[in-house]
């Protein structure tokens, strides 16, 4: 069966109250299941502008026009206006996800704080950002968790361990090419990783020729042939459900054409030999299109 997992990251304020919506009706419409993962804590975006320091970031933030897509607000989230409670302010709209059938699952407690630091801190600090993000999960939820996509694909070794230890029964946290087993510096985790295995779109957008014009038709080549495990593809709450809405749902029509189920990471690990996946080490490497050094699989 030739499957596309839809992972869907919701990073700020406004991509849960504006974004999150407008994809669930586009979602429903299509018929197609997704998993949502949510940012529970602050939105404390407004702090990425501390990242201009950084390699790269100058040159992303004008390929992809960040305040069009983040609003101007968001961009001051946390540094001039204060940083709104996602888990508290937007509550129903996070129940309602789950109300309508779409699966949920942990992208963080705060964004900005996982993404920029996860990879130095120790296990002290990963336990309690995870547990920040957790409790605020079964308060909303009334469930515990059992699925977690890192904030900008950064983990650390503790992290990975947690996925375990805390019983998730999956987590999608690299990018790679095919479900693994992940190892680090040769020690097992046995909890089933699912790695991003295409491009997103604002890694694509205004390179190589590619616009809002052709970005639909380049990603579709590249799912033209299904790997045996088909594909997970991360959209962006504040994107795709946002100014790139219509080449997403250029996406979905192309990939059903191809013959793709669209399903829920969870339906997507369903159909996959979860007794017998292989093992990969996982290691931090830049990926074109973004900023930093990501958790990648390593063949
Ligand atoms: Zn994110």
């Amino acid at each position: 069966m030739k499957q596309i997992a839809l992972k869907i990251d919701v990073d700020t304020y406004r991509g849960t109250r504006e974004g999150v919506p407008r994809l669930m009706e586009t979602l429903q419409r299509h018929q197609a299941g997704a998993t949502f993962f949510f940012t529970l804590g602050r939105d404390n975006m407004g702090r990425a502008i501390f990242r201009v320091f950084r390699k790269g970031y100058l040159q992303k933030v004008s390929r992809m026009s960040v305040v069009e897509h983040y609003g101007i607000k968001t961009l001051l989230y946390g540094t001039l206006l204060p940083a709104p409670n996602i888990g508290k302010r937007c509550r129903d709209i996070l129940r309602s996800v789950k109300e309508a059938g779409f699966e949920v699952g942990i992208h963080c407690h705060d964004h900005i704080r996982w993404q920029d630091h996860v990879v130095h801190k120790d296990e002290a600090w990963t336990k309690r950002e995870l547990e920040r993000a957790i409790a605020v999960y079964r308060d909303v939820f009334g469930e515990e968790p059992h699925a977690h996509a890192a904030a900008g694909w950064q983990m650390n070794r503790h992290a990975f361990r947690l996925m375990q230890r805390l019983g998730f029964r999956y987590s999608s946290d690299s990018r790679g090419y095919a479900p693994f087993i992940p190892t680090w510096d040769g020690e097992i985790i046995a909890c089933p990783q699912l790695p991003t295995t295409l491009p997103t779109l604002d890694e694509l957008i205004n390179r190589d020729g590619l616009t809002l014009d052709n970005l639909a038709e380049y990603m579709l080549n590249l799912t033209q042939d299904a790997p045996p495990t088909g594909h997970v593809f991360t959209l962006h709450a504040e994107l795709e459900g946002g100014k790139w809405m219509p080449v997403f749902e250029q996406l979905l029509d192309g990939w059903k054409k191809q013959g793709y189920q669209l399903v829920a990471m969870q339906d997507y690990l369903a159909h996959l030999p979860t007794t017998c996946l292989p093992h990969h080490p996982v290691e931090l490497r830049e990926v074109d299109g973004r900023i930093g050094k990501l958790t990648v699989q390593r063949p």
